[in-house]
């Protein structure tokens, strides 16, 4: 799956419209920055002029590193039903399961 393009000034609107998908990608990018997450200088100054512009206009060379990144994320699978986790749970994940079995388990 590949990163999604979006400029950082629409996400408001499309979170007005319960549009969130493009959020989700600019809230786990932000984390990764505060989390001190990633990998390298490059990946860290991708990551904050992805936090503050977006990701339409990167270059050739700045969007591989991002795929990079983002192929860490987004494709987590849980490991009872193999459902895709949502990239708004990934940073979250106390195990390796989606938010319903880790309920699940934590309740037995
Ligand atoms: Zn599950």
């Amino acid at each position: 799956m590949e990163f999604p393009i979006y400029k950082s000034n629409q996400l408001m609107r499309e979170q007005m419209e319960g549009e969130f998908y493009n959020s989700e990608f600019a809230d786990l990018i932000s984390e990764l920055i505060d989390r001190d997450e990633l990998e390298s200088s490059i990946e860290i100054g991708i990551a904050k002029k992805v936090r503050d512009e977006g990701t339409e206009g990167l270059s050739e060379k700045q969007s591989y590193h991002l795929q990079k990144i983002f192929d860490r994320y987004n494709d987590i699978r849980c490991s009872v039903c193999d459902d895709l986790i949502p990239l708004s749970e990934v940073l979250f994940l106390e195990g390796s399961m989606c938010s319903y079995h880790q309920h699940q388990w934590n309740k037995d």
